[in-house]
């Protein structure tokens, strides 16, 4: 097995793969920035090396440094976490070439499926139904305008480069469209540095069902089962569970089979996702792959009793999976709760400061993945995200209880958290029975 790994990450993300590291006998580096000398991924790896200042492109994003830590504290491997360096071929390249392994598919799978709309194409070619949309990139206005007609409206442009929610917008009539272009177009440009445009039609209030796969080195692949993500504002998740209360168990046995198709189709290895629309129909329709571990991994975790992260690591280093498709059930129910420094008064707002009093919940079913303790200062710096409440139940509705009860005794103070607007979501009907779908959060604050 790997000797000693480096976690190419922060917060909660990077303590989730240190304890795996820590039970499977591997030691880690982790790497901080100067605005996390008191973070706790610090604290708990073996080593901890400095990689630069405060921002991301000075330390999480800075690939010379990273690299430079993992040959200088001579680590075997990287892994890169979620956001970050995570979805980024050339620092997967780049690992490869200083014989450093990188922690998830290869640089060649990640530039295909990190290309949103060469990634549609690609599902094109597999036989994975897409959302009907452009082949490939926009060209131009002219372009977009003449698509759209073909597609009818309401359309929605999206960044080929794309990742958390950002740079997408819907235009409902061809009036719309030139500014909705130009300002996703914008966007695309201030966070990704590319504003290589796509488009889809928009699906008016879709389900969001995603199927988590594993892919071995030796040509395995299976899929364990899927997550609903519709509870979402503004195109971000905020609450997630597993499994959905609306697939029949035919169409879950459909949708794992062809996120496999999808998968096989460009030799996919490791862990990954296929995201996926469901309309009014119960007509499925893939939107993208994310090529990393995802934010919301435990509740099929819970679901399945399988280490994800475990799993990641044992097939980077070439073990085959040993389990069968037919060797995975789903137990029970679980839900996660994303619990952010934010202020749901305040437009959501991100929330800085010094966590005072905090009270984590416990208990039968209860699981926190968090990187936050008292007295510890949350830089603004970074993502909102503090950890997130996890609990599993043999049945739906028992987990609904068991959340409603986490969240009542969960106290963070000293900065303002969603932990009230996720307990109001949870205790929403239209969550109670199953039938929310991506547009319900947008909805509920707009008849506030
Ligand atoms: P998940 O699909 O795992 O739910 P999210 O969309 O919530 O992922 O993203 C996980 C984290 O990674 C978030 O902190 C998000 O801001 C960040 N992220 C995702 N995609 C990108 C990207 N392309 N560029 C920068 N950050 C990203
Ligand atoms: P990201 O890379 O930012 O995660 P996705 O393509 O996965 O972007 O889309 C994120 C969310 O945006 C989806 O879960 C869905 O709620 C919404 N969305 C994306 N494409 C469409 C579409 N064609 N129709 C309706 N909603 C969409
Ligand atoms: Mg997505």
């Amino acid at each position: 097995m790997f000797k000693k790994i480096l976690v190419a990450n922060r917060g909660e993300i990077a303590v989730r793969i240190i304890r795996a590291c820590r039970e499977m006998g591997i030691e880690t580096v982790a790497v901080y920035s100067q605005m996390d000398q008191d973070a706790l991924h610090k604290e708990l790896a073996d080593e901890a090396i400095c990689i630069g200042k405060d921002r991301s492109n000075n330390s999480y994003l800075h690939i010379q440094n990273i690299l430079s830590a993992a040959i200088l504290t001579g680590c075997d491997a990287i892994h890169p976490g979620f956001g970050f360096l995570s979805e980024n071929s050339k620092f997967a390249r780049l690992c490869d070439e200083c014989q450093i392994k990188f922690i998830g598919p290869s640089a060649q799978v990640i530039e295909k499926m990190g290309d949103k709309s060469m990634a549609r194409q690609m599902m094109i070619e597999a036989g994975v139904p897409v959302v009907p949309g452009s082949d490939g990139a926009i060209a131009n206005l002219e372009h977009a305008l003449k698509l759209a007609a073909e597609i009818e409206y309401p359309v929605i442009v999206k960044a080929s480069a794309g990742g958390g929610g950002k740079g997408m917008r819907i235009a409902w009539a061809e009036e719309e469209l030139a500014s909705q272009f130009e300002m996703a177009k914008m966007e695309a440009y201030n966070a990704f540095g590319d504003d290589t445009m796509y488009m889809e039609k928009f699906i008016v209030n879709p389900k969001h069902i995603e199927i988590q796969i594993l892919a071995d080195e030796h040509g395995k692949i299976l899929h364990l089962g899927e997550r609903d993500c519709s509870m979402q504002r503004r195109n971000q998740k905020v609450l997630e569970e597993a499994p959905s209360s609306v697939l029949s168990e035919a169409e879950r046995v459909m949708l794992g089979e062809l996120a496999v198709k999808g998968a096989e189709h460009v030799s996919y290895q490791n862990a990954g996702t296929m995201e996926f629309l469901m309309d009014a129909k119960h007509r499925f329709y893939f939107i993208e792959m994310n090529t990393r571990i995802q934010v919301e991994h435990p509740v099929t975790e819970m679901v399945t009793g399988v280490d994800l992260i475990r799993l990641q690591i044992e097939i980077a280093y070439g073990k085959p999976l040993k389990m069968n498709q037919e060797d995975l059930r789903i137990n029970g129910h679980a839900i996660e709760c994303r619990i952010n420094a934010e202020d749901p008064a305040f437009q959501f707002r991100p929330s800085p400061g010094t966590i005072e009093e905090l009270f984590l919940p416990g208990g039968l079913g209860v699981r926190i993945d968090s990187a936050i303790y008292r007295g510890y200062k949350i830089p603004p710096t970074y993502d909102s995200m503090l950890g997130k409440l996890i609990v599993h139940a043999p049945t739906r509705e028992e987990a609904i209880l068991r959340m409603k009860r986490a969240l009542g005794e969960l106290l963070i103070t000293g900065v303002k958290t969603n932990i009230d607007f996720q307990y109001q979501l949870i205790n929403e009907d239209a969550f109670a029975s199953g039938l929310y779908d991506t547009g319900f959060i947008g909805q509920l604050l707009e008849t506030k």
